[in-house]
């Protein structure tokens, strides 16, 4: 795992969440034609549940989401649907997930 930008920085990551949020990304996430897919392994699941429960031990009562969870809702439903996505990282439901 690496920290690629200090906690204290703000990160460019999700445009118009970046100064209050933690952008945390995994290598990989496309299957061989270069179509959206979850492709972590089982290490990285673990790393990547590990960094989670710490960040959520420094700061409690953060909400996680994936990047895609960050789209605009554009039918106001209150949901952002696969549709809606402007961007389909992490290639898996981090709601349900983390
Ligand atoms: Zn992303």
């Amino acid at each position: 795992m690496v920290n690629t930008r200090p906690l204290n920085r703000i990160g460019a990551h999700a445009k118009g969440h970046n100064r209050y949020s933690i952008g945390i990304c995994y290598e990989g996430g496309l299957d061989k034609d270069g179509k959206p897919k979850d492709t972590r392994t089982p290490e990285q699941r673990a790393a990547l549940r590990r960094l989670v429960n710490e960040l959520l031990t420094r700061f409690p009562g953060c909400k996680v989401c994936g990047h895609r969870d960050l789209s605009p809702d554009q039918n106001r439903s209150g949901k952002i649907e696969p549709y809606e996505w402007t961007k389909q990282c992490p290639c898996f439901d981090v709601v349900t997930e983390l």
